[in-house]
């Protein structure tokens, strides 16, 4: 399907982007003089993400400016300013110490969108201990085994998620030295602590201890689409790329209240959730309710978000719900619209165009790329349905596996495995416990990302699937985005999920999962319908062969769909891993 080009010009930005010649800039560019932006610790003692996302700021001119602007799920705010943030996490990184917590120690969290959280994960970077986060919705079971494989020392959580989840797990958890309660009065025992109390009785202020740019600073866990979720082991040297995405991809200028809807508990929430913003000196908004789409429109308004930052999940439900904020609400202080996460179908990109006034910004990256790695930059003109071009400092290339080793495409539009070349500051350091399985994704000089894509003759990435979801059919190689983007542009659709189906015949047949907006029905009509539509637009050989329709597709807390539960349904087969399934406990 042929989408038209959206021109970017000087007419239509509400500022002058931060990144307005690409290539210059690529040809030019140094991680070194990104490196000039930041202080670094006093008297050389190094390089720690919280000196740079807080205290620099705090000692300096924008002391007073409003660091994280907290919205409570039942309309309590609190704004914290830079000044104060200092003083918090400083307490915090004491409490920390005064527990005898220290370098390389786990501090694990399993909390809501509440200020501890990010009061935490300040305050452990302090201290040079690494910050795991937890998504709250979590059951016992995926606490447990993040708790365990993660070797956490400590454990922030509130007395009712203590209770439903954690009491159970504590005779399984013998390195786990202590959990800090954020709602509790008083200390219960040695190992149940009351967080509130500690606060009060640590001091406010705090020397952060030498930190090497290599030390481990973050510990996250991947969203578990594919299978078991791993590991990620990052260094505060990330923080550059942190910082240069804010720049170029978000845009970041000072004046900027930012909002990233992602919870901490996945990587997005925490990179651009807390450091990304925070890094820049501005305005971070926090909201700890979950997807409302009118919540959201009033968000956007009377915080006067400038940037806002979200998924292709919670985009699809404006669709289908038939919401365009534009219409409705004040939106005129927003400038820019960004999403992760999953591909983000061009139907998707022109909405935001109608829907917010302005296009959405696709990107790609990954819980082991740390950053943002390939965008759609805001100076530079959209292709809806791609990813964009590689951030100034990253090469990307499309390659193939060939004798043993990777060869690289050098071809425009032939679909090949993404891969970087290894050496950016945010690049994982590690799979925890699972060496071997980092090393297998260095292939001849080249980090693979198990996603495959295409590169376009001028330089922008095309996202086709994950590895394990590509469907050889009839000699084929069938991504799913394409034939989901394709339904998706019917006006009946509102989401869909292809997989392939075992087939003696033409060794997997495309199926599809479809699920309807409000107004349409299943029909054996509509099914014949959608098949045409699909087959006229991507040949019968691409188009499904099959289509079930169905309420609602299967997702990951991550709100990603989980094709290989949809492929293993229909199949009959074991489902595996479900520990990060939207409906599991
Ligand atoms: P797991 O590795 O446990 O299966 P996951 O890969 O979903 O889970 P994340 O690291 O959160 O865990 O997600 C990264 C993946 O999400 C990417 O590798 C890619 O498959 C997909 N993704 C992220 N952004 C985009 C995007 N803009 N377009 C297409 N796919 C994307
Ligand atoms: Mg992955």
């Amino acid at each position: 399907m042929f989408w038209p080009v959206i021109p970017k010009s000087p007419a239509s930005w509400k500022v002058p982007p931060n990144l307005l010649d690409y290539e210059p800039t690529v040809a030019t560019f140094s991680w070194d003089a990104v490196r000039g932006a930041f202080q670094g610790l006093p008297e050389n003692r190094g390089f720690n993400i919280a000196h740079e996302a807080v205290d620099r700021h705090a000692d300096g001119p924008l002391s007073d400016r409003v660091a994280i602007r907290w919205l409570g799920a039942e309309g309590a705010t609190l704004s914290i300013r830079y000044g104060e943030l200092k003083t918090r996490t400083n307490r915090f990184a004491n409490v920390l110490k005064g527990l005898g917590i220290g370098k390389a120690d786990t501090v694990a969290v399993l909390l809501g969108r509440i200020p501890e959280l990010y009061i935490a994960a300040l305050g452990t970077l302090k201290n040079t201990s690494v910050f795991c986060p937890l998504f709250s919705a979590f059951g016992p079971e995926p606490v447990y085994q993040r708790l365990s494989r993660g070797d956490a020392k400590i454990l922030l959580t509130t007395e009712r998620a203590y209770r439903q989840k954690v009491a159970p797990l504590m005779a399984r958890l013998p390195r786990l030295q202590s959990v800090l309660l954020v709602d509790a009065r008083e200390h219960a025992s040695d190992r149940l602590l009351s967080l509130p109390r500690l606060m009060a009785e640590a001091a406010d202020a705090f020397v952060i201890p030498p930190t090497d740019p290599e030390d481990i600073a973050v510990l996250h866990f991947t969203s578990g689409t594919t299978g078991m979720p791993k590991g990620a082991l990052h260094v505060h040297g990330a923080a550059l790329t942190h910082y240069l995405t804010g720049q170029y991809v978000m845009d970041f200028h000072p004046d900027d209240v930012f909002w990233c809807t992602a919870d901490p508990g996945w990587v997005t929430g925490t990179s651009y959730g807390i450091i990304a913003p925070l890094l820049h000196g501005i305005t971070n908004v926090v909201d700890e309710a979950d997807f409302d789409a009118v919540r959201w429109c009033r968000i956007l308004q009377a915080e006067r978000v400038t940037v806002w930052y979200t998924a292709p999940t919670a985009i699809r439900r404006f669709m289908r719900m038939g919401i365009e904020p534009a219409r409705q609400y004040d939106l005129s202080r927003l400038r820019l619209v960004h999403s992760v996460g999953e591909p983000l179908n061009p139907e998707a990109v022109v909405w935001g165009l109608q829907a917010l006034g302005m296009p959405i910004h696709d990107n790609w990256w990954q819980t082991e790329t740390g950053g943002i790695m390939i965008a759609n930059f805001p100076a530079m003109d959209i292709r809806p349905g791609s990813m964009g071009q590689p951030l100034p400092g990253i090469e990307a290339a499309i390659v193939e596996r060939a004798d043993g080793g990777v060869r690289v495409i050098e071809k425009p539009n032939v679909q090949g495995d993404l891969a970087l070349r290894p050496g950016w500051p945010s690049m994982f350091r590690g799979y925890l416990h699972d060496d071997a399985r980092y090393q297998k994704c260095f292939v001849d000089g080249w980090y693979l990302t198990g996603d495959l894509a295409r590169r376009d003759a001028d330089g922008y990435f095309w996202f086709v699937g994950r590895a394990d979801d590509i469907i050889k059919t009839s000699g084929h190689m069938v991504g799913p985005f394409e034939v989901e983007s394709t339904l998706m542009a019917h006006p009946a659709v509102a989401e869909a999920g292809v997989i392939g189906k075992p087939d003696p015949l033409i060794g997997e047949m495309v199926k599809a999962f479809v699920s309807l907006k409000p107004d349409f029905a299943p029909s054996d009509a509509l099914r014949l319908e959608l098949i045409g539509f699909a087959r006229q637009r991507l040949g019968s050989a691409v188009a499904p062969k099959e289509i079930a329709f169905t309420p609602d597709l299967p997702k990951n807390k991550a709100g990603k769909i989980m094709r290989r539960l949809l492929k293993a349904r229909e199949l009959g087969l074991p489902e595996e891993d479900l520990s990060t399934l939207e409906d599991s406990g």
